[in-house]
């Protein structure tokens, strides 16, 4: 017989997932002999066999690898002939102080969903899992990955969990977070800061009950706590939106399987495959208009014809389902607005007992907080909104030189970014940092990523906003060499790394805010830009913004510095809605402001526009979430409206055409879906002229879509289909959020350039 050895090399994130296991059956599969070893910078395996067996056993490595496992490179050499007695898997070796990967947590397994089912230790054991499933990144403390270093350090193992921890067979073999009934952690039910049971079936049957009479309940999850409620009942809702302290955004929704959510919301197959991956993201849906069914209430959504869905994902989930007749639940953060989700037992019963029904706890630690990963499908293809659960701390994979780097990122809907090697590895997302409590998460997570992925920091990236406390927090880092990066051009050179692109591109960043080098607020930047520098080549006309960044919230004084921009304060006599909504004294306020020019910064900010229309329009005078005026407007967009209106374009790009004419439309009661799609349209023919108009000139071909704004469905569609069909070549984001969760890693791109080219 013919054999040969293979020495195999594989990076990647290969560790925490089950994939030695794997190995071992593939090998045994294909009548190889040899040996598998983890190392902290790889998976090492030598195999002996036929030619053939040899082929089929790689082939298989790349094809059938766990779900979670991410394979970045499969390296084959051949070495002399080498006989084993049979395939064994060797004691993991550590070679260096590198590190390889953390793995993201992973949905529950079908195998253990039966786990639950069987007679057995397992039997009805709601923290069931195993290599393929179970929690990862929530629960590690440090590296390398093994139970001592998790927060499963304080459950010793029974007989029978360490038997099939001990056995390479087993499909538990080496899943650091193993448990049984006999030794795992458990749920407890507590109710007016009473613990009362830890018997699960008793648990679910009183949560089941509470939600079946419209009551919330806080639930303990994987990476922090919800608060749930019917998704059906109108009222429950309410009350949960109050309790949060009237929060107001969209609620996400877990439904209880993909066909029953089907009856629901619009779905396509590559949503159905997000939806369903390990990762179990809120995949961001529009509702039916029709159903048979009862139709989701509206203020679950806020109004919006959007909804954020998501399947079950713990054993939990699932054995709740079973007891409930609803669908569909709200699975909302367990937080007050503005705080980052709660994952402390203390904190939970301290301020959720006297305003739910019953809190729901468990005693398996929470280490790394993550809250539901947001996506949503453009395109065809998977977009990151919200980067946690299922993806985080997974690298972005570059090819450039990030070590030792720190980008610190912006200041709301933060995430920061570490990098080491070409790995930039960004964080969770982190929020808001407006509270202590945010801040304190945000500064603890910098520290823990530092430990974990052994950082050594050398260089520092931050915005340039003096007033971020991203920023603060970047220049009392320490004495490091420190790199302030532009916003918008964060936004661009981060989808520029996502591409691996390194050259000069058309960089159009649209956004709400973010502080100029004229020291004015930016958001419709034209750019051409490489990772280096950036020069500015248009951008939207300058607003006064009267109050400043509190003008965000209330976009009825953004709709007021356009009208007297265009027609000074007669448009006081015109009849428009806003006029009737807003006090008289509020406008003659912001009036003053305007024309004495106090406190109002001037921006080009792109939401600022749909914050003016929004208000025009009579849809939202203050707004009550983020970016809730443009939200609004897309909700209401319809394809087959191919109108829109004039801009000009000059030095800047100006839009007193649009407002003149969407105010003329609204006098002339043309319905708002019309106004709403005729914007949108004007905003993708204002990109397309004026990036058509900068390669006439530049010769640049490639351009890179960046920003919150590109969160719109229906303009990143359009814009990309228009450009394509002019053969630019169009980059957006999908890996790292489109939004400020992704300017981190833009950051982090720079600071590395800027060092390439000792500029630093
Ligand atoms: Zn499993
Ligand atoms: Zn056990
Ligand atoms: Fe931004």
């Amino acid at each position: 017989m013919n054999e040969k050895s293979v020495k195999i090399l594989i990076t990647g994130l290969v560790q925490g997932v089950g994939f030695r296991p794997f190995v071992f059956r593939i090998a045994t599969r294909f009548g190889l002999t040899g040996w598998v070893q983890n190392t902290n910078e790889n998976v090492k395996i030598k195999v002996t066999g036929s030619d053939h067996n040899i082929n089929s056993f790689i082939t298989s490595l790349g094809e059938d690898a766990p779900q979670a496992a991410l394979i970045e490179n499969i390296s084959v050499t051949d070495t002399e002939t080498e006989y084993f007695a049979e395939f064994i898997i060797l004691e993991s070796h550590n070679v260096s102080d590198e590190i390889t990967e953390i793995s993201p947590d992973i949905a529950v397994c079908d195998e253990c969903l039966l786990d639950i089912e069987r007679e057995g230790n397992r039997k009805d054991y709601a923290f069931v899992n195993c290599t393929n499933c179970g929690p990862r990144f929530t629960i590690i403390e440090d590296l390398p990955y093994d139970r001592a270093r998790t927060t499963m350090k304080s459950f010793e193992m029974c007989p029978v969990c360490r038997h099939e921890y001990e056995t390479i067979t087993d499909r538990r073999f080496h899943a650091q977070p193993v448990a049984c009934n006999d030794c795992g952690p458990q749920y407890e039910l507590n109710i007016n800061g009473k613990a009362v049971s830890n018997d699960i079936k008793n648990i679910l049957d009183h949560v089941s009950g509470y939600i079946k009479k419209g009551g919330i309940v806080l639930l303990k999850g994987l990476g922090g706590m919800h608060l749930a409620c019917d998704a059906f009942n109108a009222k429950a809702v309410d009350k949960l939106r109050y309790l949060k302290r009237r929060d107001g955004k969209p609620f996400a929704v877990m439904f209880r399987d993909i066909d029953s959510l089907k009856q629901y919301a619009e779905i396509t197959t590559i949503e159905e495959k997000s939806l369903l991956s390990w990762k179990r993201p809120i995949v961001l849906l529009g509702k039916k208009r029709r159903t048979v069914r009862p139709i989701l209430p509206d203020n679950l959504t806020s109004g919006l014809n959007l909804v954020g869905v998501m399947l079950p994902y713990m054993p939990f989930h699932y054995m709740l389902f079973q007891r409930l007749e609803t669908d569909a639940i709200v699975l909302t953060s367990g937080n007050f607005s503005n705080e980052p989700i709660l994952i402390d037992n203390g904190e939970a019963t301290a301020k959720f007992s006297s305003i739910t029904d019953a809190i729901v706890l468990h005693n398996r630690e929470i280490f790394n907080r993550t809250d539901d990963s947001v996506v949503r499908i453009i395109d065809g293809k998977e977009r990151i909104l919200r980067r946690s659960r299922g993806y985080a701390p997974a690298p972005v994979r570059t090819s450039m030189n990030m070590d030792g780097i720190v980008a610190f990122g912006a200041e709301l809907t933060n995430c920061f970014c570490l990098g080491k090697g070409e790995k930039a590895f960004l964080s969770q997302h982190i929020g808001d940092l407006q509270s202590v409590e945010a801040t304190l998460f945000y500064e603890k997570s910098i520290a823990q990523f530092i430990k974990l992925f052994r950082i050594k920091p050398s260089l520092l990236a931050t915005d340039m906003h003096p007033d971020y406390i991203s920023t603060r927090t970047g220049l009392d880092f320490g004495t490091f060499p420190i790199v302030m990066v532009q916003h918008h051009h964060a936004h661009i050179a981060s989808c520029m790394t996502e591409h691996r692109l390194d050259e000069k591109v058309i960089g159009v960043a649209f956004d709400g805010t973010g502080y100029g080098t004229d020291g004015n607020i930016w958001g419709s930047e034209f750019f051409i830009c490489d990772l280096n520098d950036f020069k500015r080549i248009t951008h939207f006309n300058y607003i006064p913004l009267p109050g400043g960044d509190s003008a965000t919230e209330e976009p009825w004084r953004i709709a007021v510095s356009w009208l007297y921009r265009i027609y000074g304060r007669e448009f006081l006599k015109l009849d428009l809605p806003l006029l009737y909504k807003i006090e008289g004294e509020k406008v003659e306020m912001i009036l003053k402001m305007i024309e004495r020019k106090i406190n109002c910064p001037l921006t080009s900010g792109a939401g600022r526009l749909f914050d003016a229309v929004a208000s025009l329009l009579d849809i939202v005078h203050v707004a009550t979430f983020q970016a809730e005026g443009p939200m609004r407007l897309e909700s209401l967009v319809q394809n087959d409206i191919p109108e829109s209106y004039s801009f000009s374009r000059g030095e800047t790009i100006g839009f007193d055409g649009t407002i003149r004419e969407i105010i003329s439309d609204i006098l002339n009661n043309v319905d708002k879906v019309t106004i709403a799609t005729k914007l949108h349209n004007t905003i993708i023919l204002t990109i397309f002229d004026t990036v058509s108009a900068i390669r006439s000139t530049e010769g640049i071909n490639k351009v890179v879509l960046s920003g919150g704004v590109f969160q719109n469905k229906y303009l990143l569609t359009g814009t990309t289909e228009l450009l394509r069909k002019s053969s630019f070549e169009v980059y957006s984001h999908a890996l790292v959020p489109t939004n400020d969760g992704g300017i981190a890693l833009g950051q982090l791109a720079v600071a590395s350039k800027r060092r390439e080219l000792k500029c630093v």
